[in-house]
């Protein structure tokens, strides 16, 4: 299900390059997935993630998951899932992926389609 694994610091840079991505980030403790969508490139948008996280205002609902006392950032693996096409292929990609692997909220981390930061 998760083919491809984007390290930082890795030299997957054709990967990384990539726009219109549904990917996911993965809790490697308690294995609890997010799915976004992105139209950037994929590492400016998990550097955004890593903001968030790090960040001391805490609202997202990914950036909640790993401020927990017992998470750090580098419990996050992130791996792109699908390439896309069009706005609303990546919208309608993520919706189903959300679905498929029971990513919302309380089996996974997302809470729901549209708050997606
Ligand atoms: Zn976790």
């Amino acid at each position: 299900m998760v083919p491809l694994v984007y390290d930082e610091g890795s030299n997957n840079k054709a990967q990384t390059r990539r726009s219109l991505l549904v990917y996911a980030i993965i809790c490697q403790k308690c294995k609890k997935a997010y799915i976004g969508e992105t139209k950037r490139m994929l590492a400016e948008r998990f550097r955004e993630h890593l903001r968030y996280v790090k960040s001391v205002m805490v609202i997202p609902p990914l950036a909640q998951h790993f401020c927990l006392p017992q998470y750090c950032t580098d419990d996050m693996k992130v791996s792109v899932l699908r390439e896309c096409n069009t706005n609303t292929e990546i919208k309608r990609k993520e919706m189903e992926i959300i679905f498929k692997m029971v990513t919302l909220h309380p089996q996974g981390i997302n809470i729901d389609f549209s708050y997606n930061v």
